[in-house]
């Protein structure tokens, strides 16, 4: 039976989470959208909250919390900003959970004390310029030379990727094997051939840092082996989207927050708008996908919490809460009229920050095929 009652330590570090969003995070969200700043300063402040790498095992540095309340603390710096968001789920989700899962002892022991504490950032590169959706179709090469692995190839839209002291990189080592083939590295950036250059011009997401990745001959230590890369992958992606729904709750929340407080107290025809039934209906609206998208990303934690599969409901939990984040954030515009167009208000900038959600960490198309595959056992992802 799925519980959805907090205890009170998740009571807690909710509200603690709640307390540090608009003490530290809401406050700079504008100016750093607005000068399409990467906030290191603020990245540092929610590690030393513990927030990056809540999953990991307090023995690796991390706060050792279940999937709820990693859910919970994402939620609300998700309402904050999501390009800080953002960082909390590359850095926790796609990296230190693949190294908590695949990685060796050493592996563990190296990198993941380094990025619970946020001494180090970690980047995520799977997409190519020519692969994206088609995931396990890399270009990106790996060769053995004198018993160590060399990569060549390029990375496309990777998040934190200028600022990363660590990048999971994944690499065909076998083109003819195709999945078979695939393997992920950890590659450290501050070798020779390791470069970088930064995505301008977003849509959103403008406080978040985007990078395009070049390795030319670099040296990379290999997590798992060779056919692990695309499962390592694909498990990534399984914490990753549960994060990135997690945080889209939190822009449902925001902009129903914004639109409700706004709404008693802009007045027309001598009347808060929210007494007007129309305004009511648009609350209403994003109170039910609120609701309903928190609930399929708590049911996505419980069942990550037990042990049991999920990555159905996970993908069921990221198309639901990034399109509501969407449409909430759009229904947001709309109460507020023409001053929700500016950013006196938080909820164009959720607009422009939702908008990417329906694309990273699998397009909502994706995940349709993922939820279509679970339930007639025909795979459309297959060539
Ligand atoms: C700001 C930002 C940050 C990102 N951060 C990262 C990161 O940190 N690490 C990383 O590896 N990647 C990252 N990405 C990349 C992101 O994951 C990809 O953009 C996404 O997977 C889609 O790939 P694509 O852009 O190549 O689109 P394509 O795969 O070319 O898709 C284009 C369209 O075709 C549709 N489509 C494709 N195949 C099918 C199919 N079989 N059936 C139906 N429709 C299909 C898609 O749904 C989409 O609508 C980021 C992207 C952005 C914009």
């Amino acid at each position: 039976m799925i519980d959805f009652e907090l205890t009170d330590e998740q009571r807690l570090i909710r509200e603690t989470a709640r307390d540090f969003a608009d003490g530290e995070i809401v406050p700079r969200a504008r100016e750093n959208d607005r000068n399409e700043h990467f906030d290191t300063e603020l990245v540092q402040k929610i590690a030393d909250m513990g927030f990056l790498g809540a999953i990991v095992p307090e023995e690796y540095g991390g706060r050792g919390v279940d999937y709820r309340t990693y859910a919970l603390i994402v939620e609300e710096i998700g309402r904050g900003c999501s390009a800080m968001r953002t960082v909390v789920s590359v850095v926790t989700s796609l990296v230190c959970s693949s190294i908590v899962r695949w990685g060796s002892e050493e592996q563990k022991q190296e990198w993941l004390p380094q990025l619970c504490s946020g001494e180090a950032l970690g980047c995520f590169g799977l997409t190519e310029p020519d692969t994206g959706s088609d995931a396990a179709n890399l270009k990106t090469r790996a060769k053995q030379v004198d018993g160590k692995w060399r990569i060549r190839g390029g990375k496309m839209w990777i998040s934190l990727g200028n600022f990363s002291k660590l990048a999971l990189v994944f690499a065909q080592t076998d083109p003819e094997k195709k999945h078979k083939g695939l393997a992920c590295f950890l590659v450290p950036t501050d070798q020779p051939g390791f470069t970088t250059q930064e995505i301008h011009h977003k849509l959103g997401l403008k406080g978040s840092d985007t990078a395009e990745l070049s390795l030319d001959d670099v040296e990379g230590d290999m997590m798992g082996e060779v056919g692990d890369g695309f499962k390592i992958a694909m498990s990534a992606l399984d914490s990753g989207r549960y994060s990135v729904a997690a945080g889209c709750v939190g822009i449902c929340q925001g902009s129903l927050e914004a639109s409700v407080a706004y709404s008693k107290d802009r007045t027309q025809f001598d009347r808060p708008i929210g007494s007007f039934q129309l305004v009511q209906e648009m609350i209403a609206d994003m109170v039910v996908q609120t609701e309903a998208a928190r609930g399929l990303v708590w049911r996505a934690g419980w069942l990550k919490d037990q042990g049991k599969p999920s990555t159905t409901e996970t993908s069921i939990a990221k198309l639901y809460a990034t399109e509501a984040a969407v449409k909430c954030a759009d229904l947001g515009i709309q109460v507020h009229g023409g001053s929700g167009y500016v950013d006196d208000y938080p909820v164009e900038r959720y607009l422009r920050d939702a908008r990417v959600t329906t694309l990273y960490e699998g397009t909502s198309q994706i995940q349709k095929l993922i939820i279509g595959r679970a339930y007639t056992g025909l795979n459309a992802l297959v060539p």
